[in-house]
């Protein structure tokens, strides 16, 4: 009964184990970020595995500590199996720091080390079944450290039962939990991928126009004096491309598009909104502010591309508009600055122009006339 007790108590630390690796595995985007919590939460079922052990015979316990550590390192990586192994280790050592914790932590170390060794080792042709009866054996190897534990002799428990049941133990968790972690990973970095892709341009890598929206409400959120909002249209671009070539103008768009990058702060979103237009969001900014940002931007788009052997003279026209919170709409914002840059168009282009709210310039225009500069 009190085995039948510790494996539903093990499946169920596993199972929520599984359930928050692969919560971490699709929601962090940052990949040490994620690999380090992950490597943590293998830590923890280590650490809550290790305060509930079992004593089958006296001498032969059940503890899945080895499997959490050995987990970490075949499932998430270098970081996480470090992660893992910290609260692994410290925990142990916490319980009594005596000759057999040493070689306990030993042990956990090897784990991660197996673990590590067999996620780089790959075996083609081998069912996945047959790598994680592997795993489960590398990862019970360093099992063999017990025989130094010293013990005294009249509580010497058989070193091979407790060797032969932290194996199988190791082995039965290895292939009931191997494949539906492997399943958890590749679903959650396919579900990464697909996000990324749903939201960047496959050219410049920026953000796309999807985006737009989502990335306009959280600037209007953020505390500040306003929002600015930048757009930026390269001059003359059909000549490049009609001079240089389509693919020329390909990377003179990825180089435009890191300049702007390199421009702005990091709060600040970068989208390409269409062809060879850009529009940058900028949080929490004043007027003033969203003028001076248009103004260098400009200058730092003034520049001489070297794309392969060619050389680009490149300029950009800037069109700004500033919209305090919550006095302006999305759409009422990105007209203004429609105009800022219809007018940056009209008077020269290669220049900036942030035209003051209510002026009544440029926006008298017919839609057709700003479409027609937009174009
Ligand atoms: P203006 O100064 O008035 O903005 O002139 P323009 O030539 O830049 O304006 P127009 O809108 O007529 O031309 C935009 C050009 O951008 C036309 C199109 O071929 C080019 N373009 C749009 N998307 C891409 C792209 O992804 N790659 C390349 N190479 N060119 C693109
Ligand atoms: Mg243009
Ligand atoms: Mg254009």
């Amino acid at each position: 009964m009190p085995v039948l007790l510790h494996i539903v108590d093990s499946c169920a630390l596993m199972a929520g184990i599984v359930l928050l690796f692969g919560y971490v595995q699709r929601h962090m985007p940052s990949r040490l970020l994620r690999s380090i919590v992950s490597g943590i939460l293998f830590g923890l079922g280590a650490m809550l595995s290790m305060n509930e052990p079992l004593v089958v015979v006296p001498g032969a316990i059940f503890d899945d500590r080895c499997l959490f550590i050995g987990f970490a390192g075949a499932f998430v990586g270098p970081s996480g199996a470090v992660a893992a192994l910290a609260v692994g280790a410290a925990t142990r050592l916490l319980i009594d720091t005596t000759p057999a914790a040493i070689i306990g932590v030993l042990s956990m170390a090897g784990a991660a080390a197996a673990g590590l060794i067999w996620s780089r080792w790959r075996v083609t042709n081998m069912k996945p079944w047959m790598c994680h009866l592997l795993l489960g054996s590398m990862i019970s190897v360093p099992l063999l450290l017990i025989v130094f534990v010293p013990l005294p002799e009249n509580e010497s428990p058989s070193l091979t039962l407790v060797i032969a049941s932290l194996t199988l133990n190791n082995v039965a968790g290895s292939l009931l939990l191997g494949g539906i972690l492997t399943q958890e990973r590749r679903r959650a970095k396919l579900e990464r991928v697909s996000q990324k892709n749903a939201e960047t341009d496959p050219l410049t890598g920026l953000l796309n126009r999807r985006t737009f929206e989502t990335l306009f409400s959280v600037a209007e959120a953020t505390p500040g004096p306003g929002t600015g909002l930048l757009l930026i249209d390269i001059d003359h671009f059909k000549a490049i491309n009609d001079r240089h070539g389509h693919l020329v103008g390909d990377r003179a768009l990825q180089a435009v598009a890191s300049l702007m990058i390199k421009s702005v702060r990091g709060c600040d979103s970068v989208v390409r909104y269409g062809g060879e237009e850009f529009v940058i969001i900028l949080p929490g900014v004043r007027e003033e502010d969203v003028r001076s940002m248009a103004d260098r931007l400009c200058a730092s788009l003034r520049t001489l591309l070297e794309v392969g052997d060619r050389r680009l003279y490149i300029t950009a026209s800037v069109g700004g508009a500033h919209a305090e919170p919550g006095k302006t709409t999305l759409s009422e914002l990105l007209q203004r600055a429609d105009e800022s840059l219809y007018s940056a168009k009209t008077s020269g282009r290669d220049r900036a122009v942030c035209l003051p709210r209510h002026c009544g310039g440029p926006s008298n225009l017919a839609d057709h006339e700003l479409d027609a500069a937009r174009t």
